[in-house]
């Protein structure tokens, strides 16, 4: 019998891990999930990232119905579906309690432009203001602060990025974190100077017209291969 989203959730339990090993989850906190249409493979909630099977993943609905698998879903599947419902465009969510990012949720209103790769993320990051964890009040909050960033930081909680797919996720949590960590050392030794709205737009041309140019020689690459 094939299992309902197996790719997808093998995907979820390999991203799992992988913020284990790089550092940016301690223990089970934090949470990865993956839509695919209607149905979204979600870690379980407190179980350790080391054994992860594809089996060990639950499936829920847009409503965070259970579809398939026997575990406790994430306690912050509200919020995930939540995020999911407001933008279709994003496919894939990655939650953690990375160290620089959760430092910096505790001090500021926003990450400010410290560096151009804020473009990565939307611009300057918003901190979703703190509500209970795994509440209907926490996926409001969060939900409500995206407005259209590609990542988010939670007060005194940690951080949220949205992706096209999970690799994307993943790389905007890492991006997050690296910017916190700079932001942090930065105001430990004085006024860290900012990039504007201006040149935040045209480093996002710049990103698009490199984007293009290396997709069109993958694409040449590909015909002569
Ligand atoms: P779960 O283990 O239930 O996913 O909870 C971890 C977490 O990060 C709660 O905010
Ligand atoms: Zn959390």
């Amino acid at each position: 019998m094939t299992m309902m989203l197996e790719q997808e959730r093998l995907q979820v339990a390999k991203t799992a891990l992988a913020m284990l090993q790089t550092g940016l989850v301690v223990n089970t906190s934090g949470n990865v999930s993956i839509r695919v249409d209607d149905r979204i493979a979600i870690t379980p909630s407190g179980l350790p990232y080391e054994s992860l099977e594809a089996r060990d993943i639950p499936v829920v609905d847009m409503q965070g119905n259970p579809l398939s698998g026997d575990l406790l879903p994430s306690s912050e599947t509200p919020l995930h579906v939540s995020v999911y419902a407001a933008n279709p465009s994003v496919k894939a969510i990655v939650h953690t309690h990375s160290v620089y990012a959760t430092a910096v949720s505790t001090l500021v209103k926003e990450l400010p432009a410290i560096h151009y790769q804020v473009v990565d993320l939307g611009g300057p990051v918003p901190v979703a203001p703190y509500q209970t964890f795994g509440s209907a009040e926490l996926a409001k909050s969060v939900t409500d602060t995206m407005r259209g960033r590609t990542a988010t930081l939670m007060q005194n909680h940690g951080s949220l990025t949205v992706g096209e797919n999970v690799d994307q996720a993943l790389a905007r949590t890492i991006t997050l974190e690296w910017l916190c960590r700079v932001y942090l050392i930065a105001v430990q030794s004085g006024t860290p100077s900012l990039i504007d709205d201006e040149e935040l737009d045209r480093v996002l041309q710049q990103q698009i017209r490199l984007g293009e140019e290396r997709q069109r020689r993958l694409n040449a690459r590909g015909r002569r291969a």
